[in-house]
């Protein structure tokens, strides 16, 4: 049996892996030069299945309305005429209902802990390093209301499963010594101490060695237009190097799925939200962190790669476009080096953006299409590469005819139909 993968992100690759691990003759297609170059290359590197709460939550809009028009804006809607934009925003607003965001929150949690155990068996079977750190996540708080907020929801999530352990001051600096810098500043904190965090890029390309000694071919510089189809079946991808037949097709193209799947007959309502990250060689270890952690103040992250610093974040609704504007680059990383100050050289600072695959409720698109041999592992959002190995899994034994090792229930396109 053949199977086309669409993409080579960390969810192509990592799909493809366990496709041919499941005795598929594979084939992806890559319309860049390498695997892992767009929204894969540079994020923010947490595992992080405490990051399980969707943007669409309780308060979003009295939160994004007192940032509007604020250029330093986590969250920055970029009013424009865009009716795909408009319709997406309508759909996010109406799952920040309290009952809709829990449900959503249940969902994104389910997948991201057995994506998150099914990361480390990968990890244990096939030896491979991108500088990987089991330290767990952090989160921090500087206001007393923001932190007895925080405290409420770990409440609320502990009765999901999931341990949020609740920290003073003192003892977030007793995780994570190099805080010391800003300890007068904190409220509190979180910490998740079975998430991880690691290089989704130096994972992809690791992974992508071992899918080619499994016999995975990959044509890269291919740009796939769609997918043909009869009643039943996708017939071929359509690419500018002509029409590429297989049995089964896997959509898994970013932000970029929605247009692929046209004429498909399946909602996918997937807006591509920009984010930015900052990479700088660390120029002193004690003074960076080993624990990843989340600023809740500036809604950044900040994660050791190696002997680089990595901070991430902001979310920009502003269509396809990305340009890095150095204002808001340059905002995260004074936010970084005021965290952990004399820990990196910005000098030497790599400014990159790209665009998040999000749908309205933050859970990605898995499942099968209509059409029963299309199957669709996309819209990860903010947690692609949480989701990669475990969303990889699940579409590989229904790929098979296997029964996915987790309940379904809500990642499908149907919700939105
Ligand atoms: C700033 C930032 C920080 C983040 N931090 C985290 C984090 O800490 N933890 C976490 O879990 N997630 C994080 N994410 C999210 C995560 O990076 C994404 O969810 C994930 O990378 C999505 O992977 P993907 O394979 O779906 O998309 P991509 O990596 O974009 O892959 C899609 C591939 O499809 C190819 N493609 C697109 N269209 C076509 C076409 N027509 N023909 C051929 N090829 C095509 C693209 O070239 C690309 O290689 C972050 C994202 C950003 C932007």
């Amino acid at each position: 049996m053949k199977a086309v993968v669409l993409g080579a992100g960390v969810i192509g690759v990592s799909t493809a892996y366990e496709l041919a691990k499941e005795g598929f003759e594979v084939e992806v297609l890559e319309r860049r030069e390498g695997v892992g170059l767009e929204t894969s290359f540079a994020n923010g590197g947490q595992i992080s299945a405490n990051h399980c709460e969707p943007w669409a939550a309780p308060g979003v809009i009295e939160q994004a309305l007192k940032w509007l028009g604020r250029k330093d804006a986590p969250l920055l809607f970029r009013l424009r005429l865009d009716p795909a934009l408009w319709a997406w925003t309508l759909r996010f607003l109406s799952q920040s209902r309290e009952e809709k965001f829990w449900a959503n929150v249940a969902k994104i949690l389910r997948l991201a802990l057995y994506s998150r155990t099914a990361l480390k068996q990968l990890r244990d079977d096939l030896n491979i390093e991108y500088d990987h750190l089991e330290n767990g996540i952090m989160n921090i708080f500087r206001s007393p209301g923001a932190y007895e907020h925080a405290l409420v929801r770990a409440r609320a999530i502990s009765e999901l499963g999931f341990e949020r352990k609740i920290l003073d001051p003192k003892q977030c600096l007793e995780i994570e010594p190099a805080l010391k810098g800003i300890s007068d500043t904190l409220a509190g904190g979180t910490y998740s101490p079975d998430d991880e965090t690691g290089d989704a890029y130096k994972f992809t390309t690791a992974l992508y060695e071992k899918c080619k000694a499994l016999g995975v071919s990959f044509r890269f510089g291919v740009n796939v237009f769609g997918l043909e189809h009869d009643q039943w079946k996708i017939t071929s991808a359509i690419t500018d190097q002509g029409e590429i037949k297989a049995d089964v097709f896997v959509l898994s193209l970013g932000s970029y799925s929605k247009a692929a799947a046209s004429g498909l007959g399946i909602p996918l309502p997937i807006y591509p939200t920009k984010g930015y990250s900052v990479t700088m060689p660390i120029v002193d270890m004690a003074a960076a962190p080993s624990v990843s952690i989340t600023d809740d103040e500036y809604r950044i992250v900040i994660s050791r790669m190696g002997n680089r610093l990595r901070t991430a974040g902001t979310a920009e609704f502003a269509g396809f476009n990305t340009d890095i504007d150095p204002a808001r680059a340059d905002m995260i990383l004074q936010q970084a080096l005021g965290v952990f100050p004399g820990a990196a050289d910005s000098a030497q600072a790599e400014f990159w953006c790209a665009l998040r695959p999000s749908t309205p409720d933050g859970a990605p698109i898995i499942g099968r299409g209509l059409q029963e041999n299309l199957l669709i592992n996309t819209g990860h959002g903010t947690l692609g590469w949480t989701m990669a190995v475990g969303s990889a899994r699940i579409i590989a034994r229904l790929a098979k005819g296997l029964a996915p090792e987790i309940d379904l229930n809500g990642l499908g396109w149907e919700r939105f139909s």
